[in-house]
């Protein structure tokens, strides 16, 4: 745990007592802070007084009191209205932060050159953040992973010289840090998502935007046309900054061409190393999360020799694109964690032949954007509520069934690839659709895929990920 010694004899005010809220709470605490904390949910303060955190409605205390209110993520700041508890702090004028900026003050306090990787972006974050971890870690460096990706900042480690900390920032998050200062802050891309909590798509951006300048070296994706405003204002700025890119090449930054990585430096462009072969990386989408990784690799001292060995040894995440078994010349892949088409397009133009699972709890926005990789889809296997609605976006043109279940789906589709005379073809969960009409979440939903594929008969199971 981080003791949050920079509010040492200070009173807080924390709201949101999930599991990262506690652990914030504690920490305020073993760092010498007064807390008093709140949920709307009478079962979370239930857990936080047995964990011995003081709880008291935050309605009914003398705001003036408090120094700050630490913010769980979950709860709205903005939209689409600010909660309680903000607009009593706001009243007061007492400081709103999160998680995310105890640590940025700790870390400064404690050890301001431990490196510090910060990474946001609308798709890729967890991917880019368990890469950059996972190499850093494989070249012997000392390495905290979490934030968003699942352990609560402040129950890593606390900062050292040498330690190096990789963060997955949210869009709450970075609300909640206005002084995030990490030394390479890596912003993937920017696409609409989330606004019911941001409002516009200005304003979401102009969070994210906030990430990177702050950061010391900012790493920008220069593939949507967000992204690449903001790098010029970074430009403008005169802000250190490497430019990272899918699909154009660059003057200056790390691009890819195909598989292959590039960089160009001073008006030399040196290929540096292909991900042909590695099955965690593959595809577009992977290729941007992996320029990111060495880009942010780099300036910590890694060789890029070190960095290839790191991807190559990758394991993946769990339920994106993961790899879980092997049929004969049928590949099956996990990717529950595409909840929207976006995520669903970069699976789909992964393979060039594909028995497509699909549906769930539909987004308004529904499939009709992946309209250009139907031509990959030998057929589709549609189930939940979205089944009906996706089986009219693909019209007559291309083959599915209504499985109704994951189970009938995986049955279904495995009989279908393995008479297919392609060759190597792909069983592919992506279901461009929330889970929550027949499963917890998608990790559960994810689970279900795996052990569908897994009684099959014959399987051969596929190499373990991370979690
Ligand atoms: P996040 O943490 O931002 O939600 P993940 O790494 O968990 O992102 O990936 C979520 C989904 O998005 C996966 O289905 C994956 O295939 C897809 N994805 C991963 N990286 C990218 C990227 N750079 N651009 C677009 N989609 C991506």
């Amino acid at each position: 745990m981080i003791p949050a010694s920079t509010f040492a004899a200070k009173t807080v005010a924390v709201f949101g007592l999930g599991g990262s809220g506690i652990a914030t709470a504690r920490a305020l605490i073993a760092g010498g802070a007064a807390v008093v904390a709140w949920d709307d949910n009478p079962e979370s303060v239930a857990r936080a007084g047995d964990e011995g955190v003081e709880t008291r409605d935050l309605r009914a205390v003398n705001w003036k009191d408090f120094d700050a209110l630490v913010l769980a993520p979950g709860v709205p700041l903005t939209h689409p209205r600010p909660h309680w508890s903000v607009e009593l702090a706001r009243a007061a004028g007492v400081e709103i932060i999160g998680d995310i900026e105890l640590f940025a003050r700790e870390r400064r306090a404690r050890a301001p050159d431990a490196p510090f990787i910060a990474i946001t972006g609308t798709n890729g974050k967890s991917t880019t953040t368990a890469l950059i971890a996972h190499v850093l870690k494989a070249a012997g460096r000392d390495v905290q992973m979490g934030g968003n990706i699942g352990r609560a900042v402040m129950t890593l480690e606390p900062p050292a010289a040498g330690r190096h900390y990789v963060v997955e920032c949210s869009s709450y998050q970075i609300d909640l840090a206005p002084t995030l200062d990490p030394s390479a802050g890596i912003l993937l891309n920017l696409s609409p998502d989330h606004l019911d909590r941001h409002g516009t798509m200005e304003d979401y951006a102009a969070i994210k935007e906030r990430l990177v300048a702050g950061s010391d070296t900012a790493i920008v994706g220069m593939d949507d046309a967000h992204c690449r405003t903001i790098a010029a204002r970074l430009e403008q700025a005169g802000r250190k900054m490497a430019r990272i890119s899918v699909t154009q090449t660059l003057e200056e930054g790390f691009f890819a061409r195909d598989a292959m990585l590039l960089r160009a430096e001073g008006g030399r462009t040196e290929r540096l190393f292909t991900l042909e072969g590695i099955g965690s990386l593959r595809g577009r989408h992977n290729a941007q999360n992996a320029l990111a990784a060495l880009a942010a690799c780099l300036p910590c001292g890694l060789a890029i020799e070190e960095i290839r060995a790191g991807f190559e040894s990758f394991p993946g995440l769990a339920h994106r694109m993961e790899q879980v078994g092997r049929l004969k010349h049928v590949l099956f892949v996990n990717d529950s964690k595409a909840t929207n088409a976006d995520a669903a397009g970069r699976a789909l133009s992964s393979f060039p032949r594909v028995y497509w699972i699909a549906g769930g709890l539909p987004k308004e926005s529904g499939i009709g954007s992946l309209r250009p990789f139907f031509g990959r889809v030998a057929k589709a296997y549609l189930v939940g509520e979205a089944a009906p609605a996706f089986a009219a976006t693909l019209g007559e043109a291309t083959e599915y069934e209504i499985s109704g279940t994951i189970e009938a789906a995986v049955e279904h589709a495995a009989r279908d690839a393995a008479g297919d005379p392609a060759g190597e073809v792909v069983v592919l969960l992506s279901p461009a659709c929330a889970s929550f009409d027949q499963f917890r979440n998608f990790e559960v939903r994810g689970e279900a895929f795996r052990d569908a594929v897994l009684s099959l008969s014959g399987v051969e199971t596929l190499g373990e990920t991370m979690e």
